[in-house]
């Protein structure tokens, strides 16, 4: 049989643009992936005739208009807009920090009123540091925005995401803080957002469309040693460290689990993203999946609803590698495995995996589309 241009390691958002952009290029392509199913971590699970994001709630967003015209050439998005709430031991405030937030926190109306609030507490946390740099995470954020915001709404949230005391935790991890005065709970602040219409599943349906894919099949125990055969080339999504079978030590990362339940009414929080700001609850959010795609009436047109709750975890072997760890040890160790990556011929390595680093989605395809036009 005629030799594939590429194999494909892995479906998930970089490997299914890669093989798209192949296709117009004139290329053939193989896809493969190990987990049952398309799509990487953007894969969706029908319940209840419900799309559930399976590896986290993931919301398009992005400032490139090419990205957005070619996502949208692929399936329509919809005008779905991120504006989580926060949940502080039964009170509610609106995210990000913005206008709406300050009236929930302090009853201040205006923007000078909310501005002077901010001065007073930033003021109070800059004094007790006698002049010296912010030391740890907590003193970083005190500075930034003051007691109340940090103790309602960051503290205890990100002590249940790093798993460690604000205290314990690096100052850097909180470079900035923005803060909005004006009433405006849009999450990003990107031009464009939305959810493909039908779900995650169609976009990456229209972008493998008349490409060859195999799942549930491990590069490691099927091609590793003789890719060569099938394919000129191997474009590689899987973790970095694995395809240098560790030689070099293993990479650490965060991961979420994730208790997903049917809840026996139409409508269960009101919104898609509720986050839980205190240590009386032990997970970091609730995602309410219908809230992705249906608006305003239509969410009672499904008398059922579908949640999960986040818990952030330390990752251990066999749980799904979610967040790269920005420490010393791994970003040397991840650099050393970049570098190996130099010498290996023929083999194009990409994606968070691939690479260890986060990416959002628009930069992920965006890489991929830089690729193309340099070609
Ligand atoms: P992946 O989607 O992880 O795909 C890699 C694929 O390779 C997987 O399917 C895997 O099974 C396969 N694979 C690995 N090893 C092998 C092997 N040996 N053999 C065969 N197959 C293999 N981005 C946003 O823009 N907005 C969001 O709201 C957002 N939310 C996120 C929430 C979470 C919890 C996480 C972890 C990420 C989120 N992201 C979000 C980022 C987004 O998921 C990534 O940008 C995107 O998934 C990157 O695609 P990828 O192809 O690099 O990786």
């Amino acid at each position: 049989m005629e030799k594939f241009n590429y194999l494909i390691v892995g479906s998930g958002l970089f490997g299914s643009t890669f093989a798209y952009c192949a296709k117009q290029a004139g290329a053939r392509s193989l896809v493969i992936d190990k987990r049952p199913q398309l799509g990487g971590n953007v894969y969706c699970e029908n319940t209840e005739g419900i799309n559930v994001h399976k590896y986290g709630a993931h919301i398009f967003h992005t400032n490139n208009k090419q990205v957005w015209d070619f996502v949208n050439s692929i399936v329509e998005f919809n005008r779905y807009t991120n504006s989580p709430v926060a949940n502080y031991k039964g009170k509610l405030y609106n995210l990000p920090f913005n206008m709406n937030t300050f009236y929930q926190m302090w009853g201040t109306r205006t923007p000078a009123e909310a501005e002077a609030k901010i001065a007073e507490q930033k003021a109070e946390a800059i004094a007790t540091l006698n002049g010296r740099e912010p030391s740890n995470l907590e003193e970083q954020a005190l500075t930034l925005v003051g007691k109340d915001i940090f103790e309602k709404l960051i503290k205890d949230y990100t002590e249940k995401q790093w798993g460690r005391d604000c205290k314990n935790l690096p100052a850097f991890i909180i470079k900035r803080l923005p803060i909005r005065m004006v009433y405006d709970n849009n999450y990003f602040n990107d031009k464009y957002q939305g959810i493909p219409i039908g779900g995650y599943n169609k976009l990456i349906e229209g972008l493998l469309k008349g490409i060859e894919t195999h799942t549930g099949v491990d590069f490691f125990t099927e091609y590793k040693d003789n890719w060569r055969d099938i394919a000129d080339k191997l474009v590689y999504t899987g973790a970095i460290d694995e395809y240098f079978g560790y030689k070099l030590g293993k990479l650490d990362w965060r991961t979420v689990s994730f208790k997903t339940r049917i809840e026996d009414t139409p409508n269960y929080q009101g919104n898609a993203v509720v986050n839980y700001t205190s240590h009386d609850q032990p997970y970091t959010r609730i995602i309410e999946h219908k809230h992705f795609e249906m608006f305003g009436q239509s969410v009672y047109d499904n008398p059922k609803t579908v949640i999960s709750e986040e818990y952030s975890t330390e990752y251990k072997e066999e749980m799904e590698p979610y967040y790269p760890i920005n420490d010393k040890r791994n970003n040397e160790l991840a650099e050393k495995y970049r570098q190996l990556t130099t010498y290996e011929k023929d083999v194009i390595f990409g994606g968070r995996l691939g690479q260890y680093k986060y990416f959002d989605m628009a930069p992920v395809i965006e890489q991929v589309m830089e690729m193309f036009e340099k070609k």
